[in-house]
């Protein structure tokens, strides 16, 4: 930690608890087991899309990152965001690909982003506007205790999200304040949907992609995914793991929930591996889908609108899976 109580360096965020330990153990065992038998390398070779994220690329993870992304570069086929989501809707993936993004906006992806320059891959950066360029350290601390629960780390401003697309990689939404979409009215959650795309517009000429804060279902509802459709974005990203494996007929954008995978610079290279690795094996045709009690919701003609009934939309959100 620095003398401002920033996290910079990975350590200042690591779980040291009974429960990781013993979850560390079971990883390595298992990671070994499926190399061992082949198993691993079976699996990252099946034809796929892959989403993996992070959120900080401290100055520690810098080489654990550069050899996660160059480890899976040998067997894998890095995409845009933009182009990966396009294959999960059309469904016909033809080899094992990949894509990176980044959730919160944080500085450290700033020189994550140079090093996949370096290897040739184009990541996507989700970021809350509210947030963007804020310089006063004790708004950028308040922020991470309320929104992100994590301790507070430099953000980045709007000049580097222009720098970063400059060089070809994408900026998305992750809404405008980070809260817990689960827990917000339909009218709040449309409000943070509609200003993060208005600021994203205006700062930087457009946005296309949204990944919503803490991405389990009970973090999001059925009435917040259409809305996010209604708003003009093309696709909803999770963090619910797993990946996207071919499919003989494509879907309609609103139909598809991006899974993404979780991967870290200071995570040990072949627990990075197995998290992938584990996605494939338990990988089934229908893991783009939405909870099936909010289809009808997101399916549903009417536009959203801040004033329209607000039934029970959000309540529903930890209903499914
Ligand atoms: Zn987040």
């Amino acid at each position: 930690m620095d003398s401002d109580g920033f996290a910079t360096h990975s350590r200042d965020l690591q779980l040291v608890s009974f429960r990781e330990t013993v979850r560390r153990y079971v990883i390595e065992a298992d990671s070994w087991r499926l190399a061992r038998s082949g198993e691993l390398a079976t699996a990252l070779a099946r034809p796929r899309v892959h989403f993996i994220y992070l959120h900080h690329v401290f100055d520690d993870e810098i080489e654990g990152f550069r050899r996660t992304l160059a480890e899976i570069q040998k067997t894998h086929h890095f995409v845009t965001y933009s182009q990966a989501v396009e294959l999960v809707y059309a469904g016909n993936v033809d080899k094992p690909t990949v894509c990176v993004s980044f959730d919160d906006g944080l500085l450290s992806t700033l020189q994550a982003s140079r090093v996949m320059d370096e290897l040739g891959i184009k990541g996507c950066f989700f970021v809350c506007p509210a947030i963007v360029g804020e310089k006063k350290r004790a708004v950028v601390k308040r922020f991470a205790e309320t929104r992100l629960q994590y301790p507070a780390m430099d953000v980045l401003d709007w000049s580097q999200c222009e720098d970063m697309l400059r060089r070809g990689h994408e900026i998305g939404s992750h809404t405008y304040s980070h809260p817990n979409m689960g827990d917000v009215s339909v009218e709040q959650a449309i409000d943070e949907l509609q200003y993060s795309k208005e600021h994203l517009v205006r700062r930087l000429g457009g946005v296309s992609h949204f990944a919503w804060p803490s991405g389990r279902w009970a973090n999001f509802g059925a009435h917040a995914a259409k809305a996010v459709f209604d708003l003009g974005y093309r696709s909803v990203a999770s963090a619910v793991r797993g990946c996207h494996m071919p499919r003989a007929t494509p879907v309609l954008p609103r139909q598809a929930c991006l899974r993404r995978d979780h991967v870290m610079g200071s995570w040990p290279l072949h627990h990075n591996m197995y998290f992938l690795a584990r996605s494939v094996r338990r990988a089934g045709p229908h893991d783009y889908e939405w909870p099936r009690s909010w289809m009808p919701t997101i399916m549903s003609e009417r536009a959203a609108s801040p004033t329209a009934p607000t039934g029970d939309g959000l309540s529903m959100a930890g209903a499914a899976h």
